[in-house]
């Protein structure tokens, strides 16, 4: 891949959205690309700009039955029962997005 080619993943990426290849093969290219780089830090500004950028609302009273239910049942350690009950999804750790202090 080439510098173009990579620059198209930067907008996947600074969501944490590709495939881990891909975004190995990305981070590799960062190394050496400063553009790419600086893109990156801008688009993962942008990126969390928008969790601030949404109306605050209030959940539906079952899904607020449901939340409460499932952090009491964390909280007694029950939790096979709220993974059972609640399709919790794990996510993914974040990848060290900050490709200014990689490696200090
Ligand atoms: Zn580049």
């Amino acid at each position: 891949m080439e510098h173009q080619d990579y620059q198209q993943l930067l907008v996947p990426h600074s969501l944490d959205a590709l495939e881990v290849s891909e975004a190995r093969e990305l981070e590799a290219h960062l190394e050496t690309c400063a553009e790419c780089r600086a893109e990156l830090v801008a688009l993962r500004d942008g990126a969390a700009l928008l969790a601030y950028a949404a109306q605050p609302a209030e959940p539906r009273p079952e899904v607020r039955a449901r939340i409460l239910e499932s952090v009491r049942a964390e909280r007694t350690g029950d939790r096979s029962t709220a993974v059972l009950t609640h399709k919790v999804v794990p996510l993914r750790p974040r990848a060290n997005w900050n490709v200014w202090t990689k490696g200090l």
